[in-house]
């Protein structure tokens, strides 16, 4: 019996009912915003941007691993640390992250601005996980559309956080 269902339950409980609460690394993404367009984007992307987070948090909680959140003395706050394995994840939102997938592409006006942000920010996240890489810390990134998936998702998951590295 499949037990999964086709439309992901997780994506669909997880971003709700949790007012103000946003992904930190979203936010931080954000200062670099001017107010108007800062809460013109808050309003139109953080319920999106939550998502991917609280499913990744609720199915790896699930699974029954523990972990902590945003550890501050990591590069890039990685969105879930998993001290004794010394392991991290980060969940990325496509859009923000700029993925490439189909929710990750360039948005087509206003490229000279949208440009450098979003290669900007996937240049910095690539320099974040090397960083924490040369901690000696093993990284994982976990993508928005991937999460859509429960049952590869939670393969995943398990094949970072049991494997032997
Ligand atoms: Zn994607």
């Amino acid at each position: 019996m499949e037990k999964v269902a086709t439309r992901d339950p997780y994506l669909v409980d997880a971003g709700r009912g949790i007012p103000g609460v946003s992904s930190r690394a979203e936010n931080a993404d954000m200062d670099h915003l001017d107010r108007k367009r800062r809460s013109k984007n808050m309003r139109a992307i953080r319920s999106k941007d939550t998502k991917p987070e609280f499913a990744v948090r609720k199915l790896i909680h699930g699974m029954g691993y523990r972990y902590r959140l945003h550890r501050k003395d990591l590069p890039g706050k990685p969105d879930l640390v998993f001290p004794s394995k010394e392991k991290a994840i980060f969940v990325h939102g496509c859009f923000w992250h700029y993925h490439g997938c189909k929710r990750g592409r360039m948005p087509k006006s206003k490229l000279g601005y949208w440009k450098p942000k979003l290669e900007g920010n996937r240049e910095r996240d690539k320099n974040h996980i090397k960083e924490v890489k040369a901690l000696g810390w093993e990284t994982l990134v976990i993508w928005e559309c991937e999460t859509r998936d429960v049952k590869f998702l939670m393969q995943k998951i398990s094949a970072f956080l049991d494997g032997k590295q």
